[in-house]
């Protein structure tokens, strides 16, 4: 039947007396309507007939920076011209009306002039329909079913933007909740007594009920449905991997290859089932379905793009909120391996106390703080005495450890806050006593000496000690804003060459 204007008088009344332009392509057709608000839209260009892809080719109009276009450059007649739209499109005339298109096969328009009017139309009726109902012309007399089913329809998209608004960021705990009102609302406007979500093991071979809505005096199945594997239920499993679809109106209709799933629906009394696979990019994950129970229903194209819709937001929901988790576990790490490389950068490797560059800014901002506090600050530098002769005799590893030896003891002797421990270089450390006068330093340099005493190394070759000892030179200073790091080296170091002098094992303070 040729698609003619007056093929169609049911539908040109009615779109024609709505107050926004709508567009509108019967899916099996080539033509493409404009009713009247969308012909006035584009300044009587379009005439009030349907037109062709070609002729709509010819029609100019004024892009947003005033430009003469093609109207069929335009996305959304692009749309028009395919079978299937997937995305959102957005046509702008002179830049201030504003029509975005949904779907081919359902019309779902929104309008803004100031304000916004989301309007969403049924898909029209077939041809074949559409033939009785010029036979029967009753242009105002709209079935009161097809307004409820309208308004119906326009809740169920207001809810659904509502909860993809609310999904668009949401955070993982709260994605459950969302995911089950999405459920809720799905398995309502859908009149099903079950929706459900399922999602698929990493590599597939099995699936699990993560989310379920019931109808009330509907039993719920979630807990007995999870890990099922692949060989359980074969056939659906093939059909949401293929088709990614899976609608069956009548489960005794099932062909034999399906008995498992006859099966499972039958012990379940499920009479009808509808699922549509839910994709991350091009990897399935899961699914959405609902079920009919102790009654059978034949799904409509409504009942479709409705599971569909849940289907893709919660997908998309589920891929925001691990691309989240994986970022901030990732983000984690980082910074755990940020950490652990600035703890390298200031350690040495032998011993673990702070290295020499550590020690220098250490000491440098131990000083500005005594010049600003007026606290005294400790600096002990230490040597270990007749090291020399100590490695040449035990070897140089026994060295290490002694060195790791000693170290241990200043950690645990500087133990108060803000107070350092380094390895100033090779068998010689440094401490580091923020609010310590001489007093205080000479106090931990006797404890240092007699920690390193009653750890009794070994050390024959000393004519100090049987064993390891130290030589320790002590400083503090109420520091000034001309306080020097290299003053205070100078004068510990002063005080560590007279201990050395004067015996070794010895502890003497700077003046
Ligand atoms: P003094 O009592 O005058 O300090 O005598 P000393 O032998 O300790 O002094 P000297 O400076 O002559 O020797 C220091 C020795 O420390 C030389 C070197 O073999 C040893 N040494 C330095 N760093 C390391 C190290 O990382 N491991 C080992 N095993 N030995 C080290
Ligand atoms: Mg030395
Ligand atoms: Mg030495």
């Amino acid at each position: 039947m040729a698609a003619t204007s007056d093929a169609y008088p049911h539908y040109w009344a009615i779109l024609d007396r709505l107050p926004i332009a709508l567009f509108y392509k019967e899916s099996a057709k080539a033509e493409i309507f404009a009713n009247m608000a969308a012909r006035s839209l584009l300044g009587e260009t379009l005439p009030d007939k349907p037109l062709s892809l070609p002729q709509l080719s010819d029609i100019r109009i004024l892009d947003q920076h005033q430009n003469k276009v093609s109207l069929l450059s335009n996305p959304l007649l692009m749309a028009l011209g395919g079978t299937t739209l997937r995305q959102q499109v957005l046509l702008e005339i002179n830049g201030a009306p504003t029509l975005y298109m949904l779907q081919s096969d359902l019309i779902k328009l929104q309008f803004s002039l100031g304000n916004t009017i989301i309007v969403t139309l049924h898909p029209l009726q077939s041809p074949a329909n559409a033939g009785a109902a010029h036979a029967h012309p009753t242009p105002f007399a709209t079935p009161s079913a097809d307004i409820a089913e309208l308004e119906e329809a326009l809740a169920f998209d207001k809810l659904m933007s509502l909860i993809s608004t609310e999904l668009i960021n949401v955070s993982s705990d709260a994605l459950d909740q969302h995911i089950e009102d999405a459920l809720a609302a799905l398995g309502g406007f859908c009149h099903a007594d079950r929706s459900y979500i399922f999602q698929f093991s990493d590599n597939i071979s099995e699936m699990s009920n993560t989310h379920e809505w019931v109808r009330d005096g509907v039993s719920a199945h979630k807990d007995n449905l999870q890990h099922i594997p692949e060989h359980a239920l074969p056939y659906f499993f093939e059909k949401i991997h293929r088709d990614h679809i899976f609608a069956v109106s009548d489960v005794s209709k099932l062909p034999a290859e399906a008995a498992s799933e006859r099966q499972e629906f039958e012990h379940e009394d499920i009479r009808s089932v509808l699922c549509i696979a839910m994709l991350a990019g091009q990897k399935l994950i899961g699914f959405v379905g609902c079920d009919m129970v102790a009654r059978q229903r034949n799904w409509t194209s409504n009942d479709l793009r409705r599971i569909k819709l849940v289907g893709e937001m919660i997908a998309n929901s589920i891929q925001n909120v691990n691309y989240r988790v994986s970022l901030q576990q990732i983000q984690q790490e980082l910074l755990t391996a940020n950490q652990e490389l600035q703890k390298q950068a200031n350690q040495d490797g032998l011993t673990g106390l702070a290295n020499r560059r550590n020690f220098d800014e250490k000491l440098t901002e131990e000083l500005q703080r005594s010049a600003r506090s007026k606290l005294p600050l400790g600096l002990i530098l230490l040597d270990i005495d007749l090291f020399k002769p100590y490695n040449d005799h035990y070897g140089h590893q026994a060295g290490d450890a002694a060195l790791q030896q000693v170290a241990t003891a200043l950690k645990k002797e500087a133990r108060r806050q803000g107070e350092v421990a380094a390895r100033y270089g090779g068998e010689e450390f440094a401490l580091i006593l923020p609010d310590s006068d001489i007093k205080a330093c000479l106090e931990v340099a006797e404890r240092v000496q007699q920690h390193i005493e009653a750890l009794q190394i070994q050390h024959c070759q000393s004519d100090v000690a049987d064993y390891l000892t130290v030589s320790i030179g002590c400083y503090s200073i109420i520091a000034d804003k001309n306080t020097s790091s290299e003053h205070m080296l100078s004068k510990a170091d002063q005080a560590l060459y007279q201990a050395k002098a004067a015996g070794r094992n010895t502890i003497i303070s700077a003046g």
